[in-house]
């Protein structure tokens, strides 16, 4: 599928899911070339047509478009810098996660299909200011190798190799703030361990996975 239809179905998609309000959070792809198609920064997601998204080069410079680029333009460029097998972002400020980002430092995971898609417990960055190298940063370092982070008194990024896994990995984040922003009031919580949250996940990439992308 064309690039930019994928981006648009994503824009349609993380509002069905509940995942944004208003025009805050941006979605981005990685082309084959290194160049990254981003949304608009403060567009209405159900307003955004093909010609307003923004083509940038790899280090963010606007190639094409009439819009302004996402104002967190330099995290997409950070992320997709650091992150090789990264080629679809996702950033919402869903509700959970933006809970989760004022409490917790990280955020354990309790059920077994969060650790098959993030791949280790969810952490959670130092306060940033939006838009900033300084956030890009800090989200980097949140990710590290995992498919999401959250965004201290912000929000949550979710990364993939596709927007399909990009915008799974960002309903699941939501679900692991959702579930440890409930549980964590109850005195005893049993978070899944570290190595079985990544022998779960590296069974999800190796096989489960698979079955999907048969169909
Ligand atoms: P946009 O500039 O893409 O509208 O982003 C808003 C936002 O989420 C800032 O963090
Ligand atoms: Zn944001």
């Amino acid at each position: 599928m064309k690039e930019s239809i994928i981006l648009l179905d994503a824009c349609q998609e993380i509002i069905d899911l509940k995942l944004v309000a208003g025009t805050w959070g941006n979605v981005s792809l990685r082309l084959e070339n290194g160049n990254i198609l981003i949304t608009p920064s403060g567009i209405p997601y159900d307003a955004i047509k093909e010609e307003d998204l923004v083509l940038c080069d790899r280090y963010g410079n606007v190639v094409e478009g009439n819009l302004l680029p996402s104002s967190e333009l330099k995290m997409h460029v950070s992320i997709y810098a650091s992150r090789k097998d990264v080629n679809a972002i996702v950033h919402t400020h869903s509700l959970y996660a933006s809970i989760a980002s004022a409490i917790f430092d990280e955020v354990p995971l309790l059920v077994e299909d969060v650790a098959m898609v993030i791949g280790g417990r969810i952490k959670v960055t130092s306060y940033k200011y939006p838009g900033t190298q300084e956030l890009a940063d800090e989200v980097v370092k949140g990710l590290g190798d995992r498919m999401a982070a959250i965004i201290a008194n912000h929000g949550q990024v979710a990364v993939c190799p596709t927007m399909e896994d990009a915008l799974l990995a960002a309903q699941m984040c939501e679900k692991a703030a959702q579930m440890y922003v409930i549980a964590s009031q109850y005195p005893k919580v049993n978070a899944l361990p570290d190595e079985d949250i990544r022998s779960l996940y590296d069974k999800y990439v190796k096989s489960y996975k698979k079955l999907r992308d048969l169909k």
